[in-house]
């Protein structure tokens, strides 16, 4: 029951999109830096979830430490976690279309449209599992962890749908039909990877790409 809300590591396509590393919030590279203070004990560099998950961490902890007023890890709530996760919206690259724009519902617009970036519900979504391991892993207890709020579980179920209206792209239930929804996940992996190939070849474009 518990478990069903949270990005489930490993199988999850979208585990492995990482949340840019929020500029402003994380400036020097974190995954360096806690690398180097291994002692001897912890040699194998940390898995990419691993270094992804503490990367989000510390963003997160950096986001209370800036936060007006001061905010606290013991204080935080689920709609602290919500609106951090409101926060980073500004740094997404998925547009949404808002309900006005001719391309709501579109998939592939035809043409650019002023609507916001966000970020995408799956990156969101893994974000969250993440998170919620980081804080059981760094002493809290698993009753008063904000990310596992119930607030949050819906506020993710929100942002799914209204996405998937916006972009036209459905987003299957974890217990839809098996082998049809494992086609789907590698569909969309497959467009993911088209859409950041492309991207990445033309930064320069990327204040005109439409995000798909
Ligand atoms: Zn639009």
């Amino acid at each position: 029951m518990e478990s069903a809300s949270g990005g489930t590591g490993a199988s999850d396509p979208n585990s492995g999109e990482p949340i840019p590393s929020t500029a402003a919030a994380a400036p020097t590279g974190a995954s360096s830096a806690s690398q180097g203070q291994a002692e001897g004990s912890f040699q194998a560099p940390p898995s990419r979830y691993e270094s992804q998950k503490r990367r989000d961490w510390n963003t997160f902890l950096q986001y209370l430490k800036n936060h007006k007023p001061p905010l606290t890890l013991a204080r935080c709530s689920g709609a602290h976690v919500i609106e951090f996760l409101k926060y980073l919206d500004q740094f997404g690259k998925t547009k949404v279309h808002i309900t006005g724009c001719p391309y709501f519902g579109h998939p592939n617009p035809p043409a650019p449209c002023a609507c916001p970036l966000k970020q995408a519900w799956g990156s969101l979504d893994a974000l969250i599992g993440r998170l919620r391991a980081a804080y059981e892993e760094n002493g809290g207890r698993p009753e008063s962890n904000p990310f596992g709020a119930r607030a949050v579980r819906i506020y993710l179920r929100e942002v799914r749908e209204g996405q998937a209206k916006a972009r036209g792209i459905p987003y299957e239930k974890k217990n839809g039909n098996g082998l049809l929804q494992l086609l789907r996940q590698l569909f969309r992996l497959m467009f993911r990877y088209h859409t950041v190939a492309a991207t990445s070849t033309t930064p320069a474009a990327a204040t005109t790409t439409t995000a798909v």
